[in-house]
């Protein structure tokens, strides 16, 4: 039976760890700060920022919000960006997605100055992390990398398989882990016998947001197994991409969902605001 990786404790370690951080901040005059825009009116949206914005008061994080109509231009949110960009007590930007068609995302984050982008998704960032320098990194990537340190997984000359390759998750993890000397693959929806592949795994990410897509036959006996995914199931609960049930009794260790990757990636925003408060990179 596998060990099962508890993100929700790790997050509350890591949180409790921030606030004393942040504690000694404002000994030296600083109040970390951070920025969320949201445009218009996305339920699932609103759950997120509400559950960043709580997290921000527990540890001591300034929070502003910034609720722009759905009809905003890309002259507005670029201007208000610029702003935040400009202002010296905000420490860290984040534009919450999804935004109304009209408006080119890609821009937006470009225009976040990479100093305040606790997201990592700015291209000098996505940069610096392809190279190995320091910089933001994608928040739920580090909260995987951050379990893996925590329940000493080795990462060294290990095979490590990554199932998704999106912006946010598959593919700076599969840097993270190249950084940290693992041997990376990558699968995608084009990848052919995935089974294959993860049976060579000594860890295994999922994080393409199909439920039990990774099953026990597709996992070698001891492997570590981090289940990024969050879907809903027919009865509307909460589910990973992972046969949790089936997996356990063959990995090493394994991630729950919900209470696995999730809280982690909370977390790691907080960490990466005040990193930008203390202008670490
Ligand atoms: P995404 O942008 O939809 O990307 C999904 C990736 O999975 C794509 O690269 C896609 O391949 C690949 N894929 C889809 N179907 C596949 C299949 N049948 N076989 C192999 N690969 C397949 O999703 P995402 O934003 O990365 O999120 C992935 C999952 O993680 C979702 O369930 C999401 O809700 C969850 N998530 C969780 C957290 C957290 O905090 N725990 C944070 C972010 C996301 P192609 O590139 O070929 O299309």
């Amino acid at each position: 039976m596998a060990t099962i990786i508890n993100g929700k404790e790790l997050a509350q370690k890591i949180r409790l760890e921030l606030k004393e951080e942040v504690a000694d901040l404002k000994q030296k005059g600083i109040q970390p700060r951070l920025a969320v825009i949201m445009i218009g009116n996305d339920g699932a949206s609103s759950v997120y920022v509400r559950n960043k914005s709580k997290a921000c008061d527990e540890i001591g994080i300034a929070f502003e919000e910034f609720l722009l109509k759905e009809e905003t231009t890309e002259e507005e949110l670029l201007d208000l960006i610029e702003n935040l960009n400009e202002r010296q007590d905000v420490h860290g930007i984040l534009l919450q997605s999804p935004i109304p068609k009209h408006l080119d995302i890609r821009e937006a984050f470009n225009a976040i100055s990479y100093k305040k982008d606790v997201d990592g998704f700015h291209p000098i960032n996505v940069g610096k992390l392809a190279i190995g320098e320091e910089c933001f990194v994608s928040c739920t990537p580090s909260g995987v990398m951050r379990m893996l340190e925590e329940y000493n997984i080795e990462t060294q000359g290990k095979n490590a398989v990554v199932i998704g390759r999106s912006n946010i998750v598959g593919r700076p993890l599969a840097q993270l882990l190249i950084n940290s000397n693992a041997t990376v693959t990558v699968c995608h929806s084009k990848t052919q016998n995935i089974a294959e592949i993860t049976k060579k795994a000594d860890i295994v990410v999922a994080a393409l947001g199909k439920p039990k897509f990774v099953t026990e036959d597709m996992v070698k006996e001891g492997a570590a197994v981090i289940d990024v995914g969050i879907n809903r199931n027919e009865e509307g609960k909460l589910v990973g991409d992972v046969d949790f049930e089936n997996v356990e009794k063959k990995a090493s260790y394994i991630t729950p969902v919900p209470g696995g990757v999730g809280p982690m990636t909370i977390a790691m925003l907080m960490s990466n605001v005040i990193r930008a408060a203390k202008k670490e990179n």
